[in-house]
């Protein structure tokens, strides 16, 4: 019978909202279309969406690279890692995709004394001071002549600077979260590769267990690192760099090591700092017919999802 390789439960014993599901092994976020699984409940699919693939497809890193090729979010939408930083006089400034930055305005005001009030307002545009203006002189319940008095002057101590901003960006890389991440697609691609009978393999219980934590938001505060997940060493580094694709590609694939264990190879982008092994089982002598190593090229879809 069909069970949900995380909770483990059967259409039968589904909730009446719970039903079947599309997972997709690399995140669709990060353009895979092809690469899916069909035995996720809806329950266990939003869980992995939002307590591990949005940790790492939101990332600054993924962010600046899904921008940088395009790849929409599911509400067709570029995502933009520049969008808010601050400049070298403590401007917040927006950036849009052509990386044109944009300073937001800034109102602050000023008690000289008791009858007096200086109002300092930073805008990219003329114009937009003057509205910020019209604005604040507006909440401060002035009678409408006293406005326009003030507006009118107000040219009179504008001044018009052009500067090259320097703009910093504060962020923060949790790296634990894309091993979890590594871990849910070298789980995904072994049941994809070995079939049901994976899911009685112990390492795939173990790593079901820590997977199905993860889709309770057990990790949500802090994220460990799981045990399964390492980095490709550096040979196969080298070896990588030397593969060539005309367009952006993620690769995965599983090969067998000298111990009888089955490891899944992911690489994301085909770039060493996103390329992971997953040990997904000790006894690959349980799967026979599985004796050449395999591979998948993914290819990266920038366009729209047509879900
Ligand atoms: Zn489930």
């Amino acid at each position: 019978m069909k069970r949900c390789i995380f909770c483990g439960k059967s259409e039968n014993e589904f909730d009446p909202k719970n039903q079947w599901s599309i997972e997709h092994i690399i995140p669709e976020a990060l353009g895979n279309r092809n690469l899916k699984l069909d035995c996720v409940c809806k329950r266990c699919n939003s869980g992995l969406g939002r307590y591990v693939d949005n940790h790492v497809v939101n990332s600054a890193l993924f962010k600046l690279i899904r921008q940088r090729l395009g790849i929409r979010s599911r509400n067709g939408v570029i995502p933009n890692a520049f969008s808010k930083g601050e400049d070298q006089y403590g401007n917040k400034v927006r950036m849009d995709l052509d990386l044109n930055p944009c300073v937001v305005p800034r109102v602050t005001t000023e008690a000289v004394d008791e009858k007096t009030t200086k109002i300092h307002i930073v805008a990219a545009t003329k114009e937009e001071a003057e509205n910020c203006l019209r604005k604040t002189l507006a909440r401060k319940k002035l009678k409408p002549e006293e406005q326009e008095r003030l507006l009118a002057q107000a040219p009179n101590s504008t001044e018009e600077v052009s500067y090259v901003p320097h703009i910093r960006y504060e962020r923060e890389m949790d790296w634990n979260r894309f091993y979890m991440e590594a871990l849910k697609i070298g789980y995904e691609y072994a049941v994809c590769a070995l079939g049901e009978r994976y899911l009685e393999d112990e390492t795939a219980r173990e790593i079901r267990g820590v997977l199905y934590d993860a889709i309770c938001g057990k990790f949500e505060q802090e994220c460990p690192r799981p045990k399964q997940v390492g980095l490709f060493p550096e040979e196969l580094q080298e070896e990588m760099a030397k593969l060539q694709f005309p367009s952006p590609v993620h690769l995965i694939g599983m090969a067998h090591t000298i111990d009888n264990g089955l490891i899944v190879l992911i690489s994301l982008f085909g770039d060493w700092p996103f390329s992971y092994i997953v040990s997904v089982s000790k006894n690959a002598d349980r799967y026979p017919e599985e004796r050449s190593n395999r591979i998948n090229v993914v290819p990266i879809a920038a366009g729209k999802t047509e879900q």
